[in-house]
């Protein structure tokens, strides 16, 4: 059994139509016994989705859904941060505010640039946007103060476009501050399978990652969807149950009000 979907998207995110109750039905009908809502809550500059998040219509919606789908489905509060490290006052006052259950921290910025544009990549060499990429992320994951960092190696969905296909093998000596960083402050990691479902078609963060996260001492991770659509609540998450049993790795970790708790799997 798949034990959750920890990150969806609704229509409180600027990117997304969907309704949150959409999201429930489709969860419902995959049999996923819990989910959890994760808007993108981001003050990059640059960013489209800076602005958009209404927590107050939010929890409320949320709630909503949680007496609907009592008994049937455990929702979860969660949120997508970006940045945290930058915009660590912003991001602590909503956590401060809310009783959310877990907070996922993410990176689509470098400094002016998005890792979604493909200029990025192509104004770098494979090596060097990585290594930016990664010395970013052992930043923002050293400041820390989310509970699950969100799609590791994430600039594969962009990248693949310029570099064709991705192997994080080259790049560990980047990769594993970062994960010693998430195993000394207890950050679980967000197995995503966005990009599976995208012509990169790998996990994010893939059985490489996994293994060296396993290695260093690493316990925790968390599935998500990344779901933007109720078609795709729940999708690939057999095929990351599967890569993260195969690293080796015993557990996911399930949040409420931002206690870890291990589950078997
Ligand atoms: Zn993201
Ligand atoms: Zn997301």
């Amino acid at each position: 059994m798949i034990p959750h979907d920890y990150h969806i998207h609704t229509r409180f995110s600027c990117d997304c139509q969907a309704l949150m109750a959409d999201m429930c039905r489709a969860a419902i009908a995959k049999g996923l016994p819990e989910i959890g809502f994760t808007e993108h809550f981001d003050h990059h500059p640059k960013d489209e989705c800076r602005g958009y998040f209404q927590p107050e219509a939010w929890w409320a919606e949320l709630e909503k859904c949680r007496a609907e789908f009592a008994g049937r489905l455990i929702i979860r509060a969660g949120i997508e941060i970006g940045e945290m490290h930058i915009y660590h006052a912003e991001a602590q006052a909503m956590l401060a505010r809310y009783p959310y259950d877990y907070a996922l921290g993410s990176l689509h910025w470098i400094g002016p640039e998005s890792i979604f544009d493909v200029k990025f990549f192509k104004s770098h060499s494979e090596d060097t946007a990585f290594r930016l990429f990664y010395e970013e992320l052992e930043r923002l994951t050293r400041v820390g103060g989310f509970d699950s960092l969100s799609h590791f190696d994430v600039p594969v969905r962009t990248s693949h476009a310029v570099y064709g296909g991705y192997d994080p093998k080259p790049f560990e000596d980047y990769i594993r501050p970062v994960l010693k960083n998430c195993v000394e402050r207890g950050l679980a990691l967000d197995v995503n399978t966005a990009a599976l479902r995208r012509r990169a078609n790998v996990l994010t963060p893939g059985l490489d990652i996994l293994r060296w996260y396993a290695e260093l001492g690493g316990e925790r991770v968390t599935l998500g969807s990344d779901s933007h659509f109720p078609e795709n609540v729940g999708a690939g998450l057999d095929v990351a149950l599967d890569t993260i049993r195969a690293a080796g790795l015993k557990y996911v970790t399930q949040f409420e009000r931002r206690q870890a708790r291990l589950v078997r799997i």
